[in-house]
C-alpha cells in the first residue's frame, strides 16, 4: 500500500483543482464584447448573433465605465436567455416577431440591471422598477407602465 504524504495529497488536490477549472472554462464559453458607434446616441447595448449562431455583446463607444457596467449586466442576461434557448438566431427571430416574448425577455434584463443598481449604488428599487416599467412600454404593444410594473420579475 502506498503511503499518502502531504506532498502527494497536495499534488492530487492541484490536479483536481485544474480539472475543475478546465471543466468550468469549457462550460462557460466566453462571449465577445465589442465597442461600436450605434446610429442612435441613446442605444447603449445590443446582443447580435455571429455566423456560428453565438451571441456577441455590442456596447456603445465612449460611455463611462460606471454606465457600461450596467449595460453589460443587462446584455449578459440576454446572453443567458440565448444560451438557455439553444440558438441565438431563433431567439432573436422570436424576439423581433413576438411582442409578449420581447417584453418578457426585456423585463428580465431590466430586472438584472435593477438588482445590480440596488446592490452597487444603494438605489431605491421601487423607483427603479417604476422607471423601468415606463421604459419597457416601448418594447410592448398596448400595455401600460402600471401593468408592466406589476409583472416585473424583481
Ligand atoms: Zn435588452
Amino acid at each position: 500500500m502506498r503511503d499518502f504524504t502531504l506532498g502527494t495529497y497536495l499534488k492530487w488536490l492541484g490536479i483536481i483543482a485544474l480539472g475543475i477549472i478546465a471543466i468550468n472554462m469549457m462550460a462557460c464559453a466566453s462571449t465577445p464584447v465589442v465597442a461600436v458607434d450605434f446610429p442612435s446616441p441613446f442605444q447603449l447595448g445590443q446582443v447580435v448573433c455571429d455566423t456560428k449562431d453565438k451571441p456577441v455583446i455590442l456596447i456603445a463607444n465612449g460611455k463611462p465605465p460606471s454606465e457600461i457596467y450596467f449595460v453589460l449586466i443587462h446584455e449578459q442576461k440576454h446572453v443567458q436567455q440565448i444560451r438557455k434557448s439553444g440558438s441565438c438566431k431563433k431567439q432573436s427571430r422570436r424576439y423581433r416577431l413576438d411582442p409578449d416574448f420581447r417584453l418578457e425577455q426585456e423585463a428580465e434584463a431590466f430586472c438584472a440591471d435593477i438588482v445590480a443598481r440596488v446592490a452597487r449604488q444603494g438605489r431605491d428599487k421601487v423607483d427603479l422598477k417604476r422607471r423601468a416599467a415606463i421604459a419597457l412600454t416601448m418594447y410592448s404593444v398596448g400595455k401600460t407602465a402600471e401593468e408592466i410594473e406589476a409583472k416585473l420579475p424583481c
